[in-house]
């Protein structure tokens, strides 16, 4: 059992008088955490506390707040198999994958303690007499909150970029992951000076609380409802806002492909912990001529994959973070399956204790299908038999949202189209997950605006100021 406490101003266990949230394992319901819940007051306080922190440490020499930051690490990589443990507990993820995400948070901590110190800013060609330059400056208090999905990668992006671009920060992790949050922060704070980083905890309403403070910067990472209300808070406090949010990625696959590596690549893009990644594949595109083998591969493929507590070894397929969310997922499959689409496997709720469900295909989608247009994020695939490589592009570019999408081809031609004309933030060809050391990108609409990783990040996080000097009187110095 995790017992969290916030972290307001410097002090351990402050505040926590609007209530406590208990965390139950969405494998078998048991309790694993209580949380308690920050009041609109505690956060405006913690906001005030932080923004009396951020002058020394928006002072401090970079390749000092660059050492921190390493340090920070090390405090994570000493805490990796309790933060897996934490992860797999409150929201179900296969151990494995836990620590992978473990793992790649502490990758980007590390490297944006790499990068930190080493982007400067620009010097301009002026008059002779005369300097002038550009320079990146913190921009001041960060509110970072954040989803459950992958609670440790995504946190250590947002908060590893802030503070080392010299920005106090106020972590709100999600209501689901809270203990998980606490441990990470627990580490990085161990390595900080006091004051730098605040944890709040609670629901959504500690979040809104939190937007609608007068911060410098809301970066959120979640739900593309939740980015909108960010967005509108920011809009009446001034601060600038970096949002990360939800996605309906499509796969297409075009004809003359092997249609059982079609299906692998399928069922790792739509099942992979259990669907609930921003860039899982949401909806797939297939030509005629092999939609019939590559539904059979992706069939056998779903129902190979072992579904069990995520802290059991050899489980593929870990439960749904919660009753509530499988509530949404079964319901947009029954909704498909009423307007025609047929489930070729999975779509039950399974008996027993827990939030499990089952990897399911469902056949005979059609492109308006809600299914199919609005974000699942469950171990669904829905299938769409297309008839041309163009057919499937203009639906795959037909979303309200652009976060990601990937095209199984063997034409060099249509991979030139894909990636021009996806109106995505990444594009992947041949390979659903994966991409260089470096990438970042902007997704679209209601995907969310700004940097949310890689070395831009640092940029969003940061201003910059241009400086003219002169020396008196018009002469020289
Ligand atoms: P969510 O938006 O419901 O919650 C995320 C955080 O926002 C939580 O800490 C929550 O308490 C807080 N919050 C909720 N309502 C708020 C409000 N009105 N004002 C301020 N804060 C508020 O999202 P979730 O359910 O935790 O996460 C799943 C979603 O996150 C999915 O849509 C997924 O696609 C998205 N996601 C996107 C990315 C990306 O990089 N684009 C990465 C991971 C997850």
């Amino acid at each position: 059992m995790y017992t969290v406490a916030q972290l307001i101003g410097g002090v351990w266990g402050a505040g926590g008088e609007g209530g406590e949230l208990v965390v139950h394992d969405p494998a078998d319901g048991s309790p694993v955490t209580t949380v308690p819940v920050a009041t609109a007051d505690e956060v405006a306080k913690a906001v005030e506390a932080a923004r009396g922190a951020a002058a020394d440490w928006a002072a401090t020499a970079p390749a000092e707040r660059a050492a921190a930051l390493h340090r920070a690490a090390d405090a994570v990589e000493a805490a990796a198999e309790e933060l897996a443990q934490a992860t797999t507990a409150e929201l179900g993820k296969p151990l494995d994958d836990a620590r992978g995400g473990v793992a790649a948070g502490i990758g980007t901590l590390r490297q944006y303690a790499e990068l930190g110190p080493v982007r400067g800013g620009r010097t301009l060609h002026g008059g002779h007499s005369a300097l002038d330059f550009m320079a990146p400056e913190p921009r001041g208090v960060v509110a970072a909150i954040t989803p459950w999905n992958d609670p440790v990668a995504v946190s250590c992006g947002l908060l590893g970029a802030a503070l080392v671009t010299g920005n106090v920060v106020l972590y709100k992790p999600s209501e689901r992951t809270p203990g998980t949050g606490w441990l990470l922060a627990k580490a990085l704070d161990s390595a900080l000076p006091a004051g730098v980083l605040s944890l709040l905890t609670g629901g959504p309403e500690v979040g809104a609380a939190l937007a609608g403070q007068e911060v410098d910067v809301v970066a959120h990472v979640g739900s593309t409802a939740t980015g909108r209300a960010i967005a509108a808070a920011g809009a009446r406090t001034g601060a600038k806002v970096l949002l990360e949010n939800g996605g309906s990625d499509p796969l297409v696959v075009d004809a003359g492909v092997d249609p059982v590596w079609a299906a692998e690549q399928a069922a790792l893009g739509c099942f992979a912990n259990a669907g609930q990644i921003c860039v899982a594949v949401e909806r797939i595109y297939v030509h005629r001529d092999l939609a019939e083998d590559f539904v059979d591969a992706l069939v056998e493929r779903a129902r190979a994959l072992t579904m069990g507590p995520g802290r059991d070894p050899g489980t593929q397929l870990g439960p749904l973070v919660d009753r509530r969310h499988r509530d949404h997922v079964h319901g947009q499959v029954t909704a498909a399956v009423a307007e025609g689409a047929q489930v070729r496997t999975g779509g039950t709720l399974p008996d027993g204790p827990g939030a499990f469900y089952p990897a399911t295909v469902v056949a005979e989608c059609r492109h308006e299908m809600a299914l199919v247009r609005e974000e699942t994020f469950g171990p669904v695939a829905p299938v769409i038999v297309v008839d041309s490589f163009s057919e499937g592009l203009r639906c795959a570019a037909d979303s309200p949202y652009g976060l990601a999408a990937t095209v199984l081809t063997g034409s060099m031609s249509h991979a030139q189209r894909a990636w021009r004309e996806l109106p995505v933030g990444t594009v992947k060809i041949n390979a659903v997950f994966g991409g260089a050391p470096g990438g970042a990108a902007q997704p679209r609409r209601g995907s969310g605006q700004g940097f949310g990783y890689g070395p831009e990040l640092l940029d969003e996080f940061s201003t910059v100021k241009t400086v003219h000097i002169e020396a008196p009187g018009g002469g020289h110095w």
